[in-house]
């Protein structure tokens, strides 16, 4: 469970938010029984929702295959949807002592200073290499999940992308980087990844107190609810916007944001609007978004057409 929240969520959010995950699904049954979307409900606002889908499908798994038991062998833990070659490793290491090596950004770092690789970490040459490098270190440890956190833990905080505390380093002594005085260029930057814009013009409808939503069905917020939007490569009109969504009606925008995802911009353009009767949407009151398994993007299309999120936003009538 710890594995899959922390996997690109920091530390401290993962700490506030874990207890309440155990509380919810102590055991991999309680997680099927409680069904996917009482998991993407509990990790809203936690982001990468895909690992929400994932959790449960692994939890899925370890029911029908391994009778409810979280498996130990290195094999069966990547066969578990959601599980990577990182997450097995921490699991297999730190749960079962196994020496199984693990590479994330902050152990690759260290390794690359230690050894004075001036060549890129991140690319496929530069993985294998760390790969290689951490498995022969977990293989000479007596302890390999303790080895295992150490590295990652000294990564985080004494050898750090920028101005690395050397002199308060165990292991200042053997480290190359440090004796050639290169630290603060080991290892190379990586070239940025390319973000892709896009633009949502997201339609809400506020009747009674209650918002229209659906649930998506496919993308970045697949499983989870929002209000219905249309995806465009740039801005369209009101008129556009309407043929494509099917709305009845949809008035001029009264707020716009950027959110940002990992590979992605999306430009948020929010129109109120209004929908054919026989249209399948979920009527959830206002005053219980909260408690809904609701994008987080989605609140903040709600939140700026009620005029909550976004100051120059004109109030709708709730
Ligand atoms: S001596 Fe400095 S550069 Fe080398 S591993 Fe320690 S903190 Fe990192």
């Amino acid at each position: 469970m710890s594995e899959a929240l922390l996997q690109q969520t920091q530390v401290a959010r993962v700490a506030e938010r874990f207890p309440e995950f155990m509380r919810r699904f102590p055991t991999p049954r309680a997680m099927v029984k409680a069904g996917p979307s009482a998991v993407l409900e509990a990790w809203r606002g936690l982001g990468y929702y895909r690992r929400a889908r994932s959790l449960h499908a692994a939890a899925e798994r370890i029911v029908a295959v391994h009778g409810g038991q979280v498996p130990c062998d290195m094999q069966a833990l990547l066969e578990l949807p959601g599980v990577g070659r990182y997450t097995a490793g921490a699991v297999a290491s730190i749960v079962f002592g196994q020496h199984q090596p693990i590479v994330d950004g902050n152990v690759a770092r260290v390794l690359s200073r230690l050894a004075d690789r001036r060549a890129s970490a991140a690319d496929r040459e530069g993985q294998s290499w760390c790969w290689e490098q951490a498995t022969q270190l977990v293989k000479a440890a007596k302890d390999p999940g303790a080895t295992n956190e150490a590295l990652m833990e000294l990564g985080a905080t004494v050898c750090t992308p920028m101005q690395p505390r050397c002199g308060a380093c165990p292991l200042r002594d053997m480290c190359g980087a440090r004796a050639a005085g290169s630290q603060d260029e080991v290892p190379p930057p990586k070239p940025g990844a390319a973000v892709k814009r896009v633009v949502h013009h997201a339609l809400v409808q506020i009747r009674d107190g209650r918002v229209a939503l659906e649930r998506r069905t496919e993308g970045l917020w697949s499983g989870l609810l929002a209000p219905p939007s249309v995806e465009t490569p740039r801005a369209i009109s009101c008129r556009q916007v309407q043929a494509l969504s099917g709305a009845s009606t949809v008035a001029r925008a009264i707020a716009r944001f950027d959110f940002q995802t990992t590979h992605r911009r999306v430009h948020f353009i929010v129109h109120p609007a209004s929908f054919p009767e026989d249209r399948p949407l979920q009527w959830v009151p206002l005053r219980r978004l909260g408690s809904v398994a609701i994008a987080s993007a989605g609140l903040r299309v709600v939140e700026a057409a009620r005029g909550q999120g976004a100051p120059r936003a004109a109030r709708l009538r709730a």
